[in-house]
């Protein structure tokens, strides 16, 4: 979904947008949606800058890194984003993109926002930086391959 801003309202912008099976691209990604996104929010300008707040709720599958068996993964985030424009002056952008993975800063162009990339970085940034199916997974055997969780090889 892209949210357009050349008709801001004064007073923000609010969007709800519930996304439907196979709406958004997780081909690149190391998790899958079991249950697409609801995402709630609102844009409202910031001087210069857009600020996007919401909320993003989904139920994703990743693989184990032990076992490779999916795990669901239940996500409720907050969001607080400033977007700021693609063109602005130079030396303004030099300082913006050193800081921009500090700062939850991202950029937005042609006075449009597109959600679902933000959605999926969202995503993507808040994924566990390991996923266990559960805390003592004892993997796969590295010989046969064999789930240890389920059956004790003869390796
Ligand atoms: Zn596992
Ligand atoms: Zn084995």
């Amino acid at each position: 979904m892209i949210i357009s801003l050349v008709r801001l309202p004064v007073d923000g912008l609010r969007f709800k947008h519930q996304y439907q099976a196979g709406e958004l691209d997780t081909g690149n990604f190391e998790f899958e949606l079991q249950e697409p996104p609801l995402v709630t929010g609102r844009v409202d300008r910031a001087g210069m800058d857009m600020r996007l707040r919401g909320n993003i709720k989904a139920l994703l599958v990743a693989p184990c890194d032990r076992c490779l068996n999916q795990v669901p993964l239940n996500f409720e985030i907050p969001v607080d984003l400033f977007y700021t424009p693609e063109d602005t002056g130079e030396s303004r952008t030099g300082e913006i993109e050193l800081n921009s993975r500090d700062l939850d800063f991202a950029m937005y162009e042609n006075d449009e926002i597109n959600l679902d990339e933000m959605v999926l970085e969202q995503l993507e940034l808040n994924l566990p930086s390991r996923v266990l199916c559960r805390e003592d997974c004892r993997g796969l055997c590295t010989q046969c391959g064999a789930d240890l969780n389920v059956e004790q090889c003869d390796c």
